[in-house]
């Protein structure tokens, strides 16, 4: 994935949306699929607001595990209801190697999270098919650990490969984790696939991702993993940095401005 060896970025087709070309791919909805009703009105409203892509995990990997841990396989039966309803792909993470063919055939972007970035026996069995890939960095990796992780997919022959930048640990704490927008600009110097940045984990402040995701777009990512939330005080996982759907609305809309004046599309 050198960019020496291959100096063109790669763009990859996700059920016909290009990710990593002129348009910014906006994925967004909520951490944890909850409920029919809860996964249903996000959809809907983040799809008007211009969403690409339909975020939700169904197999939660928590720090916990005491915490909820998804809802697991009817989770994955919600959100391919949602994409039925709405018509958006869906992005969603895989936590092992069990529900493989149910996400080869019905997820349009898998997610390998940060705890999994160096599951390398994953990573293995995912490059072996060919299906588009979301892999996030892991909270204590390296740039060049994130690429060597993205390599273990390629050498099995999947080159459909997104980064993720989504924060990583360091002595500052009041953030969850220290949002590493400078990896933007490094990623792309070293490599040729498409960046996106997640400023909902790289902040844990909803207050937060706003201005970062606006800051990403303008650093030269290539979309953004937005945390969206109907209900986030009492969200299941992660309200503390979802926002709402109508300050996605907003976001939107800020975000138009930016990518315009970059001569990108949104
Ligand atoms: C997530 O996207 O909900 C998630 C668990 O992310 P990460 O793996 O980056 O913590
Ligand atoms: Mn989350």
């Amino acid at each position: 994935m050198n960019r020496t060896n291959h100096p063109h970025n790669t763009e990859i087709n996700v059920a016909g949306n290009l990710v990593g070309g002129k348009k910014i791919a906006v994925m967004a909805g909520p951490c944890s699929v909850e409920s029919r009703e809860q996964i249903l009105s996000i959809a809907k409203d983040v799809k008007k607001s211009g969403a690409t892509f339909l975020r939700g995990g169904a197999f939660k990997p928590r720090t916990s595990p005491y915490s909820f841990q998804g809802l697991k396989e009817e989770g994955l039966e919600l959100l391919k209801l949602a994409k039925k309803e709405t018509g958006l792909p869906l992005v969603t993470e895989i936590t092992s190697m069990e529900y493989l063919d149910e996400y080869i055939e019905n997820v349009d972007i898998i997610q390998v999270g940060a705890r999994n970035m160096q599951n390398y026996e994953l990573l293995k069995q995912l490059g072996k098919t060919r299906k588009p890939i979301l892999l996030k960095r892991g909270f204590s990796s390296t740039i060049e650990e994130l690429l060597m992780s993205a390599e273990y997919i390629m050498v099995e022959g999947n080159e459909n490969i997104i980064l993720c930048e989504r924060g990583i640990r360091t002595f500052e704490n009041f953030t969850r984790n220290t949002l590493d927008l400078s990896a933007i600009p490094a990623i792309k110097k070293l490599s040729h696939l498409p960046v996106v940045v997640d400023p909902s984990h790289g902040t844990g402040i909803w207050w937060m991702v706003e201005p970062m995701a606006l800051a990403a777009v303008a650093a030269g990512a290539d979309g953004l993993l937005i945390e969206v939330h109907n209900d986030p005080e009492n969200a299941l996982c992660d309200g503390i940095q979802s926002i709402k759907t109508d300050k996605f609305a907003s976001l939107m809309q800020k975000l138009k401005l930016i990518v315009e004046s970059l001569g990108r599309e949104i």
